[in-house]
């Protein structure tokens, strides 16, 4: 079977100590029995079972398991992993349509928010999830820094592919423009004057601090942790893991 990377979404934390909302119990319930065969009624109720459900779980892979679980945290990343993706969720947004093959879901991007704008059609930016959140985590990182983001390609809304590219198929591959030292809205390359290697070293570190990202291609090598590669001069390509 397929195994979409996207992590299972929870509104607050589940287990000891936990909120524990219905929703959010039912979500780890289904991972738990997934993932680990824990056999729990999926009934939003975070008893004695489901506690030690986690711990258990937890055990696998924490040193001293706490048996709660976190929006984001690594033993939802795990779970999530381990159950071989999300489930259907109702909380999919309306605009989220289908994956290729059965694959992630993906989803379109903003147009422009805090730390980014865009520069390609809207029919071409859609993503997973765990893009999304890359994106916005990246975006919100340099609007701190007084900077600011072109994002490119992403894929079409049902995959596939888009030319010119082989890959940009599954929504987990992104095209980010290298930053300029005057911060206008548009194209630069690496030999450029208005190159700014401050600022694309930013948004290099900031790409590379989110353990989903598995490469960036990138032609300006004094910035540690990009990998060159043929025509990557005026354009940052990122790939997130499987
Ligand atoms: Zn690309």
């Amino acid at each position: 079977m397929t195994a979409p990377a996207t992590t299972e979404q929870i509104s607050a934390t589940v287990g000891v100590g936990g909120t524990n909302t219905a929703a959010d119990v039912r979500v780890v319930q289904d991972l738990l029995n997934r993932a680990a065969r824990a056999n729990l009624a999926v009934d939003g109720d975070c008893g004695p079972a489901t506690r030690e459900a986690i711990r258990s779980y937890q055990s696998g892979f924490l040193r001293v398991p706490d048996g709660r679980i976190d929006p984001g945290g690594l033993t939802l990343r795990r779970l999530t992993a381990d159950a071989g993706g999300r489930s259907a969720s109702p909380r999919d947004t309306p605009a989220a349509t289908p994956g290729p093959g059965g694959g992630p879901r993906l989803t379109q991007f903003a147009r422009q928010g805090p730390g980014h704008y865009a520069y390609a059609d809207s029919e071409r930016q859609y993503g997973t999830d765990t893009m999304t959140q890359l994106l916005t985590g990246t975006a919100a990182a340099l609007h701190r820094a007084g900077l600011e983001m072109g994002v490119g390609d992403i894929s079409f809304a049902q995959g596939g592919l888009m030319p010119p590219h082989k890959t940009h198929q599954d929504g987990r591959h992104v095209d980010l423009r290298p930053l300029r030292t005057d911060n206008a809205r548009g194209p630069v390359s690496i030999g450029d004057p208005v190159y700014s290697r401050d600022g694309t070293r930013v948004l290099v570190e900031s790409l590379l601090a989110n353990p989903s990202v598995r490469r960036v291609l990138f032609n300006d090598t004094e910035i540690a942790g990009v990998r060159s590669f043929a025509g990557h001069h005026n354009h940052l390509h990122v790939e997130l893991g499987p």
